[in-house]
């Protein structure tokens, strides 16, 4: 019989600006500080919508919710996020499990971690979420603090519908 577990990834970088509020997986990390974004540039929920659409094998996040659409300008990415469950639900299927790395210089984010797996948690309606933040060590953009990266790996299951 088919499996009808599929994984999903997805990953994300934006520049980072002075000023305005640095949105990670729905929560404010920085008020001193922004993604130069259309939306408001939280890596972390565009990695994940990507993961998912990616495990159901419906693209990409610019495909469905593209950077020239005035709808989505400022728009909490959230948003995009329960689009996506929806298309999931639909199918029958439910997040397993969700493995989410930030990369970042700037802010520090040992403290925020809890509070953006649990964001995570409620968008998907998993309880099996974790969030891991590191740096790049110096190098790169993200090294100098001029970018923020995300990563996220799902694994959904896809109820009936496959
Ligand atoms: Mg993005």
């Amino acid at each position: 019989m088919e499996s009808r577990l599929r994984i999903g990834i997805g990953q994300d970088l934006h520049r980072l600006q002075p000023g305005g509020k640095l949105v990670l997986a729905g929560v404010v990390v920085s008020d001193a500080m922004s993604a130069v974004a259309h939306s408001d540039g939280d890596v972390v929920l565009h990695a994940l919508v990507d993961a998912i659409l990616g495990g159901l094998g419906l693209g990409d996040i610019g495909e469905h919710f593209r950077n020239d659409d005035p709808r989505w300008r400022g728009a909490e990415s959230r948003v995009f996020v329960e689009q996506a469950m929806r298309w999931l639900r639909e199918r029958g299927g439910h997040v397993v499990n969700v493995d989410v790395t930030v990369l970042a210089e700037r802010p520090k984010l040992s403290s925020k971690k809890q509070a953006m797996a649990e964001c995570v948690r409620e968008l998907t309606g998993c309880p099996n979420v974790n969030v891991k933040a590191g740096t790049n060590e110096g190098c790169d953009a993200v090294g100098r603090g001029e970018a923020i990266a995300a990563t996220v790996a799902v694994l959904l299951d896809c109820g009936g519908s496959l």
